[in-house]
């Protein structure tokens, strides 16, 4: 218990945290918690002296009702503060200000099927067989068996107990070449799934150039969730999206594409751009995706350089591309402000983590809740480890390696990361994605450091949406939340 003696003599210091307007309002986001804070002025003034010197309670209270706080109010914020971590004094017992990890037994919510490592296409960056590709695909199963994929669903649902629901992502290779197996997946997931009176939910990542009406009918009636990996219009399609004899492949799915999108009304169909040397070309990509061609949602992922691929992009067009980030970020602060949904998935993605206040652990589900399946059923951490040998958790017919997966989560916990354990965007980022860091540095828990300022500069964006959104439009926050939750 805190006395009135102890308060006295307690010294306070600014806890870590990061100040950024958004509608004329000043707010502080605050990294331990994960959290944000509305401040007026004279609070932020406050906090702005507490980071050049540490001071008592009564300093701090003095300071407050200085800059127009009743003393009451002023106590009231104090408290506040000293709850979220906004100030910090060694006399308080010290809360940990690193995210615990998950406990090991923690369940599993998704698998990622690799149902097949073959593809039709030759994407000249194809973490699968470009500069990135980490796969030792060599003598193992081109394409998963049904008992594979009926052994890795009593798997999920076997690992997942307490849940209530899972997911199933299928992904390639190009995921339609084996589409025979998918059907066949679906139908007996769902029924052992009801089964056991629970839920479950599809999704899928194409490159479309396999789509039939057959295949969007079923997509369609079935609910499935659908990405599309694609570049953007014809110029910048078939720039590196092409087939095997080096041919654009926007011809081609162009047509499909219409029809899954005209008939597939059950779940968003997005669009997934990997932005490369000659393709940043942001604004222009989101307006024929979500304009021309009507995609729903339509996600970036910057390939930035690390001086060996020749299709990474420099540092000046990484300005480029985070202008129009903002362009596009500016737009959805906008329609949010009307209440309506902007497409740009990035910004949808990030202010989804904020109204939940996370504070990760890990970057990313890998080896957590997620875990992705080879076709001859070895377990990995996510779909970009499938078939590398080097990071193999186990097999859907004997289970989790659990000292591997271990050693995995221990490397990838954003406290095991040194540059990470000062930076404000941690409770966000937490060191970036592990096969990254794994291309990169050779290490799964490296930080991905290349991007660091960039990730800094987003995250400050996303924080001012947000900002914007709950001063002038909270319902909408209320309604994302819940639409979040739904989908
Ligand atoms: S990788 Fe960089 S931006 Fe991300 S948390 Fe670590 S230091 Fe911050
Ligand atoms: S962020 Fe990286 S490690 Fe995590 S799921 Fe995505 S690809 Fe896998």
């Amino acid at each position: 218990m805190t006395t009135m003696t102890s308060m006295a003599a307690t010294r306070y210091r600014r806890g870590e945290l990061h100040e950024f307007q958004a509608a004329g309002q000043a707010f502080v986001y605050l990294v331990s918690a994960g959290a944000i804070f509305a401040l007026d002025d004279g609070a932020c003034a406050v906090l702005r002296q507490l980071g050049e010197r540490e001071m008592s309670h009564g300093e701090l209270v003095a300071a407050l009702v200085e800059h127009g706080h009743a003393r009451s109010d002023a106590e009231e914020l104090i408290a506040e503060l000293r709850y979220v971590r906004g100030i910090v004094s060694d006399a308080v017992t010290p809360v940990s200000a690193q995210p615990t990890s998950p406990p090991a037994d923690f369940p599993l919510q998704a698998l990622v099927l690799n149902i097949t490592n073959q593809c039709n296409l030759a994407c000249t960056y194809c973490y699968e067989f470009g500069a990135d590709k980490i796969a030792t695909p060599e003598g193992k199963p081109k394409y998963m068996t049904l008992e594979t994929a009926t052994a890795s669903v009593d798997f999920l649902l076997a690992q997942s107990a307490g849940r209530q629901a899972v997911h199933i992502t299928f992904f390639g290779g190009e995921t339609l070449m084996n589409f025979k197996l998918l059907r066949s997946v679906v139908e007996y997931a769902r029924e052992q799934a009801a089964a056991q009176g629970r839920g479950i939910g599809f999704s899928l990542t194409t490159n479309a150039t396999l789509l039939t009406d057959e295949i969007i009918a079923f997509l369609a009636d079935n609910e499935i969730g659908v990405t599309v990996s694609m570049d953007g219009p014809p110029d910048l399609q078939d720039l590196r999206r092409v087939d095997k004899r080096g041919r654009g492949t926007y011809r081609i799915i162009e047509p499909k594409l219409r029809k899954l999108i005209a008939r597939h009304k059950s779940r968003a169909i997005t669009a997934r751009v990997t932005l490369t040397d000659g393709v940043t070309d942001v604004v222009r990509i989101y307006r024929h995706l979500k304009d021309d061609l009507g995609f729903d949602e339509v996600g970036f992922a910057p390939v930035t350089s690390n001086g060996d691929q020749a299709y990474a992009i420099a540092d000046p067009d990484m300005d480029s591309v985070l202008d129009q980030f903002n362009q596009l970020a500016d737009e959805w602060l906008a329609y949010a402000l009307r209440g309506r949904r902007h497409g740009f998935s990035n910004v949808s993605e990030t202010i989804g983590e904020l109204i939940q206040g996370v504070n990760k652990s890990h970057p990313c589900g890998a080896g957590l809740g997620l875990l992705g399946v080879s076709p001859s059923g070895d377990l990995s951490p996510c779909h970009r480890f499938t078939d590398a040998d080097t990071h193999t958790l186990g097999h859907v017919s004997s289970g989790v390696d659990a000292a591997k997966r271990e050693d995995f989560l221990a490397r990838g916990h954003v406290s095991a990361k040194y540059e990470c354990a000062t930076c404000w965007a941690r409770p966000l980022c937490a060191g970036g994605c592990h096969h990254e860091a794994f291309v990169r540095y050779g290490d799964t828990g490296h930080a991905n450091l290349h991007y660091c300022d960039w990730i800094r500069q987003w995250t400050d964006t996303c924080l001012r949406i947000y900002g914007a959104v709950a001063a002038q439009n909270p319902q909408f926050l209320e309604h994302f939340a819940e639409r979040k939750a739904l989908s």
